[in-house]
């Protein structure tokens, strides 16, 4: 069957292509055949007309970094008190006990709210968390999370054939995980040619964890028998990450909170694409990022929702909305839309699929709600 969707309004985030008014995309099995206006491309066409009113549509979007496996967390952690707070109280918490009950709760927001694919960080469950996802029909890449010291008998990443995703592996963080780990989880996706994902400058701790070898979190673990022979590098994380070889092309750095101009150069140079956080890190109370520094840099800028241990929720259009509220300067619609469309589509190797609103790519859209449009006014 082949049908015509009709808006008011279409924002395809082709680079440098205006907005179409009164748009039309026909579409075929699934597939973008043709975008254009109306006036253009209804004379030729027979088939079935949707018209989906006054809305601006867009392509659907890309949530760059969540944590679905905690979503039976949802309004159950310590905002604003600070890291340190923040973790401890999550470590009280029943982190493991997955529920698919709530995790199918979560999956259907973001449907909802105009999410077409996820990447996703599994710490426990990567092959179930990538089997809920192929049967929700979202697509996904399922990071598998290395942590700790010991590297694994074989691979990071389990065996799986799936329809709409892949797994891949991310490092948790510089301090979390042995540099050994992190080299090899590296190693092992870009062997594979796939995207790898680290969360990187987070917070004031990490830092002081690596300069210093300082922090209440690292007593934490150490308490608990991890890190104990832990001897800090003595520069700042990105400068570690680079020296690690952890930044290239095909790695996504989640938060980037805590960077210098210089920082924000190196990773600008190495290729890698950056996930900015604002509602996480609010919600934990670390800070923010530089995002204008980041923005006026040219990296490759994605936005993800994290997880609900530390947002209220996973609707990316209110990710995009918190950081336009609180951008100082300026931030044009196209660049927030391109955070959450093109940009991500590009680090999780999926531009071939998704990203604008083009001929050949699959026919999912997003609805760019008022409360985000009225910004723009
Ligand atoms: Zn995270």
């Amino acid at each position: 069957m082949t049908e015509l969707f009709r808006a008011a309004k279409a924002a395809t985030m082709i680079p440098d292509a205006p907005v179409i008014i009164d748009a039309a995309i026909i579409v075929s099995q699934g597939i973008i055949r043709e975008v254009g206006t109306y006036s253009d491309l209804a004379p030729s066409f027979s088939g079935t007309v949707t018209d989906l009113g006054d809305v601006i549509i867009a392509p659907g979007l890309i949530n760059a970094h969540s944590h679905l496996e905690l979503a039976h967390l949802r309004g159950k952690c310590i905002p604003g008190q600070g890291f340190v707070v923040w973790v401890e109280d999550l470590m009280k918490q029943p982190i493991f006990d997955l529920d698919d009950g709530e995790l199918a709760c979560a999956i259907d927001e973001m449907k909802r709210t105009g999410t077409v694919m996820v990447g996703d960080i599994a710490t426990r469950f990567a092959k179930h968390m990538a089997g809920v996802l192929e049967a929700s029909g979202l697509s996904f890449v399922v990071f598998v999370e290395a942590l700790g010291e010991a590297l694994p008998k074989k691979t990071f990443i389990p065996a799986g054939e799936y329809g709409n995703g892949i797994m891949s592996v991310a490092g948790h963080s510089l301090y979390t995980c042995h540099r050994d780990v992190l080299q090899a989880a590296k190693k092992e996706a870009s062997a594979r040619a796939l995207p790898f994902s680290i969360h990187l400058a987070e917070h004031d701790e990490e830092v002081s964890i690596l300069t210093k070898g300082k922090s209440p979190f690292l007593e934490i673990l150490r308490s608990r028998g991890r890190l104990l022979d832990y001897e800090p590098p003595g520069i700042h994380p990105v400068q570690q990450a680079a020296r690690l070889g952890l930044l290239d092309e095909t790695t996504l750095a989640v938060h980037c909170v805590k960077v210098s101009d210089a920082e924000i150069e190196i990773v600008r140079q190495s290729g890698a694409s950056v996930c900015l956080c604002p509602r996480s890190n609010e919600f934990i109370g670390v800070g923010r990022a530089p995002w204008e520094k980041w923005l006026a840099s040219g990296v490759n800028l994605c936005l993800g929702t994290d997880s609900l241990a530390s947002n209220h929720d996973l609707d990316l259009f209110n990710e995009a909305l918190y950081l336009k509220e609180n951008f100082t300067g300026e931030l044009t619609l196209d660049t927030l839309l391109a955070m959450i469309t093109r940009n991500p589509a590009r680090i999780m190797g999926v531009s071939d699929k998704f990203g604008t609103l083009e001929p050949g790519k699959q026919a999912v859209f997003s609805t760019v709600p008022e409360k985000v449009t009225e910004l723009f006014s």
